[in-house]
């Protein structure tokens, strides 16, 4: 079983989370060519051994996290904040304003 360390939430089943591949810079879309933009949607390494990720927390804080994961045993070395949240948690209420978790903790990996 894979657990993953989410900043906000603390040690996690794998199952609360959605995979998203690896993570990838976006091409400029004012000079980037059709293969670049195919390339970037579609094709990945898929390499063996130690991936930048993104995965999503769909079950928990509902942020985009990047983790660093060895693909051959599961193991994970980092799992931070992704950046914006994706969207507010479903519980909220229009009129209770944006959702603001408590913030990130310590989680040992
Ligand atoms: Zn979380």
């Amino acid at each position: 079983m894979i657990r993953l360390p989410c900043p906000w939430c603390g040690a996690r089943n794998v199952d609360e989370f959605a995979w998203h591949g690896e993570v990838a810079v976006r091409p400029d879309p004012a000079s980037a060519t059709r293969e670049r933009w195919r390339a970037y949607l579609y094709l990945r390494d898929n390499p063996f051994g130690w991936v930048r990720e993104t995965w999503y927390h769909r079950m928990g804080c509902e942020r985009w996290l990047v983790v660093e994961r060895h693909t051959g045993t599961g193991e994970v070395r980092t799992c931070v904040d992704g950046g914006e949240r994706a969207r507010p948690r479903r519980t909220d209420r229009a009129d209770d304003g944006p959702a603001t978790p408590a913030g990130p903790r310590e989680v040992p990996t």
